[in-house]
């Protein structure tokens, strides 16, 4: 059962349709059930699934939730839907039975801070219960995490440098727009910088540490150091690394409509009284932003998403690269939706295979790195998104 219809959710609908031995009934169900419908008839077309149903759900209300579990009675629930649901599809999995796997970790909507204590938080109940959550099975959080657990089995003795470098070279053609849901993106880059050196937090301003880094076949491009949710699991699980940061690319433009955004107070999450009625100036602004799901259509370019690493192979220091690279125009033209949601979306339904197949199934809470990353990455290629690695390279960071 998937839940969010939004733009990861079309791609992981496609991509299950794609697989009935392994996903033989499909039921997507999100707040606005047009949606649904519109994304199950497209992915039905193009793949000729045959048990493919849709339903209205608010995932914020468990009680509804379970029901609709229930009904349909999946073996898991792939939540694509917004972090502010994380917790509460939690708690209907638990009560119906069912697995979990989510892209990315639970929020509060007045407070833009995320981290996985909460979801942790969940662990004796899945464990207790016999069932599977496996948190952050995007891209960033997700692959890279999947990138540095192979790293770590098959490249490394120990890692001590983890620099996770995240580009998109694309170009929409907009004047500006985000690529995946406005309102956590935004949230996401105006915060505080943070990143791990030496057994502690580093906090910097927004966009205060700034390299121009060279993504392949993309070229030079300014990147910024910001706070990432996979460095605390990776941190976590990897102790010998000494310094872990995470850079985005931004180009001057965005950088300008970000920061007019700000100083015009439109990224405030607070309540604000309009013509007598309380409104989010951050959640109206998503409303007249282009929809990130309408980008696809003559968006150009790649993306390009990797872990640069430096470590001790052997008693010798070694460094690694490994990447992703995605045309946004290839996977608008598979379906339907731009390289950012696709790039979520099939590492989402292929974490979902690994547990189906049972090959990640463990009881518990798990951060994806603590699954055996062989068989992912074995599949990952074939189902769209090649990967690549170089040994003893310049990492440039
Ligand atoms: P969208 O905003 O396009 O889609 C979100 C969907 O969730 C919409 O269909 C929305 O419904 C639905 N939804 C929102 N609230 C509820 C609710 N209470 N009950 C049921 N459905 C609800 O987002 P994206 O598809 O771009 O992103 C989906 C998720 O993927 C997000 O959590 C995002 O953070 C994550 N992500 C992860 C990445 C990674 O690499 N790990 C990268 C990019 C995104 P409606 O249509 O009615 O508004």
């Amino acid at each position: 059962m998937i839940i969010g219809a939004g733009g990861v959710g079309r791609v992981v609908a496609y991509k299950c349709a794609q697989h009935p031995e392994v996903f033989s009934h499909i039921m997507l169900a999100s707040r606005t059930k047009s949606k649904c419908d519109a994304i199950a008839k497209d992915a039905v077309a193009a793949s000729g699934h045959q048990n493919f149903t849709t339903a209205k759900v608010d995932a914020e209300n468990v009680p509804e939730l379970v029901a609709l579990i229930k009904s349909f009675g999946p073996d898991m629930v792939l939540h694509v839907a917004l972090p502010y649901q994380d917790l509460t599809i939690m708690d209907a999995c638990l009560e119906a039975g069912v697995h979990y796997l989510d892209t990315a970790n639970y929020e509060p909507k007045d407070e833009a801070k995320f981290e996985y204590s909460w979801q942790w938080a969940y662990q004796d109940r899945f464990k207790d219960a016999g069932l599977t959550a496996v948190l952050g099975c995007g891209f960033d959080p997700g692959v890279t995490s999947i990138f540095t657990a192979h790293a770590a089995k098959h490249h490394f003795d120990e890692i001590h440098y983890l620099d996770i470098v995240d580009c998109n070279g694309g170009d929409h053609g907009k004047a500006f727009a985000t690529n995946f849901n406005p309102e956590i993106n935004i949230r996401e880059i105006t915060q505080k910088g943070r990143y791990w050196e030496n057994g502690q937090w580093i906090e910097t301003e927004p966009f205060e540490i700034k390299k121009e880094l060279n993504y392949p076949n993309i070229g030079a491009r300014n990147s910024y150091v910001l706070y990432h949710e996979e460095l605390e699991s990776l941190v976590k699980n990897y102790p010998s690394i000494k310094r872990a940061r995470f850079w985005m690319t931004f180009g001057d433009e965005y950088l300008t409509h970000l920061r007019v955004i700000e100083n015009i107070g439109m990224s405030r999450i607070d309540p604000v009284m309009y013509n007598g009625q309380e409104i989010i100036p951050l959640k109206f602004l998503k409303e007249v932003l282009p929809d990130p799901g309408s980008l696809g259509d003559n968006y150009v370019g790649e993306t390009s998403i990797g872990c640069r690493i430096r470590g001790i192979k052997d008693g010798k220091e070694r460094t690694y690269y490994i990447w992703n690279n995605c045309s946004h125009a290839a996977a608008f033209k598979e379906t339907g939706a731009q390289g950012v949601s696709y790039t979520t979306g099939v590492p989402a339904m292929l974490g979902a295979e690994m547990m189906m197949t049972k090959q990640w199934l463990k009881p518990g809470v798990f951060n994806v790195e603590e699954f055996n990353p062989d068989p992912f990455l074995a599949k990952m290629g074939e189902y769209g998104l090649e990967w690549q690695e170089a040994f003893d390279v310049d990492l440039e960071v």
